[in-house]
């Protein structure tokens, strides 16, 4: 039996950074793989070129993985070069993960929902909040549109609590709510906090 779900279907693994998502992800893709499932897992390429790389957790587990531009580059490694034309001749992997679910453009949903009613098992990590404690991208309607919910947290760093928050840093001090999502090359680190120790700068 592959799971308790009739054929394909959605799981999201959410939560602050260091919570323990990608370890989940490569924990349910690693039992998959164990039982002689076809895996395929995709991460958004910071470049724009594919390459085959790896999912690993902080702790320094790791997965094969497909590095791509965009949901359209995943589509057609899945679905091979055609479209669903050929899906005929070409096999589909019984299990597809996303890693950062959250930095994919809108194409994810619909991608997620083809492949769940073809009877894919799509399992997507990513976080549910921005640096800003905002619903972060394509996640709120993957949370909406999944059977199955996994909500992790991190433990804060300054009081204990569990953390559902991440906190930004820029330069040591909290991020201001105005600074851009994705900041490229700025002196920035990220900590878990819970709600009470997650700050904004103004
Ligand atoms: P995520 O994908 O959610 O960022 P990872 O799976 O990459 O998380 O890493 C989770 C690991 O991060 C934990 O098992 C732990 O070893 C480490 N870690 C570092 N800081 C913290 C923290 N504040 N709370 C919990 N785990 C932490």
């Amino acid at each position: 039996l592959k799971s308790p779900y009739h054929g394909g279907h959605l799981e999201v693994i959410v939560g602050p950074m260091f919570s323990g998502k990608s370890e989940e992800l490569i924990r349910r893709v690693g039992r998959a793989v164990i039982a002689r499932q076809q895996v395929a897992v995709f991460k958004p390429a910071i470049d724009d070129r594919y390459h085959a790389t790896h999912v690993s957790s902080h702790t320094g587990r790791v997965t094969p993985a497909q590095a791509v531009p965009g949901t359209a580059q995943a589509r057609r490694l899945i679905f091979g070069q055609g479209d669903l034309l050929d899906a005929g001749s070409h096999v589909l992997p019984d299990v597809v993960g996303f890693d950062e679910a959250q930095f994919f453009d809108d194409g994810l949903v619909p991608l997620a929902l083809e492949l769940a009613d073809l009877g894919v098992r799509v399992i997507l990590a990513g976080l549910d909040l921005d640096f800003r404690g905002e619903p972060f991208g394509v996640m709120p309607e993957l949370l909406s549109r999944a059977e199955s919910v996994e909500k992790l947290t991190a433990i804060c760093v300054i009081c204990g609590a569990p953390a559902t928050r991440t906190q930004r840093l820029i330069g040591g001090q909290p991020a201001r709510r105005s600074d851009p999502v994705v900041m490229v090359g700025a002196a920035e680190s990220y900590e878990a906090r819970c709600r009470v120790h997650h700050e904004l700068n103004g």
